[in-house]
Parts: C-alpha cells; sequence; structure tokens
C-alpha cells in the first residue's frame, strides 16, 4: 500500500486538516515533518496500535491465573 513509513524522531504534534482530511506530523526534528492524506494517516495509526498490541499482549490462561494483574 503506502511506503511512508515514520521517521526515528519523537513527534511532536500532530495537525488535522478539517477541510481535506490531511494530517501534518510535527517531528522533533523539523526536517522530517511531513503531511500525509488520511489513508496513509489511518494506516500509520492501525500499524501504531498493532505494535502496541504486541507489546501489550498476556495470555489469556495468565489473566485467569492471576486475575488482580489486569486491576488498575
Ligand atoms: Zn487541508
Amino acid at each position: 500500500m503506502s511506503s511512508y513509513s515514520l521517521p526515528n524522531s519523537p513527534i511532536r504534534d500532530i495537525k488535522h486538516c478539517q477541510e481535506c482530511g490531511r494530517v501534518t506530523i510535527h517531528f522533533l526534528n523539523p526536517k522530517n515533518d511531513v503531511i500525509v492524506k488520511p489513508e496513509i494517516w489511518d494506516e500509520i495509526v492501525r500499524k501504531g496500535f498493532n505494535a502496541m498490541r504486541r507489546h501489550m499482549y498476556i495470555p489469556r490462561e495468565l489473566l485467569a491465573e492471576d486475575p488482580k494483574f489486569f486491576k488498575v
């Protein structure tokens, strides 16, 4: 699909354009700043969630054994 991948620089700010839906991503290093189309932005968000889920995944068996594990 897209070939854009986020640079290895922290995101400083994100602005959504109300008119065209494009998203401006401001990075700590402004050289990396980029404007992406809504489809690309959706993909970035989806990838981010998937990566987060992989890191946060706790097997069901573990939760069943120790329910307090996930009570916040
Ligand atoms: Zn716009």
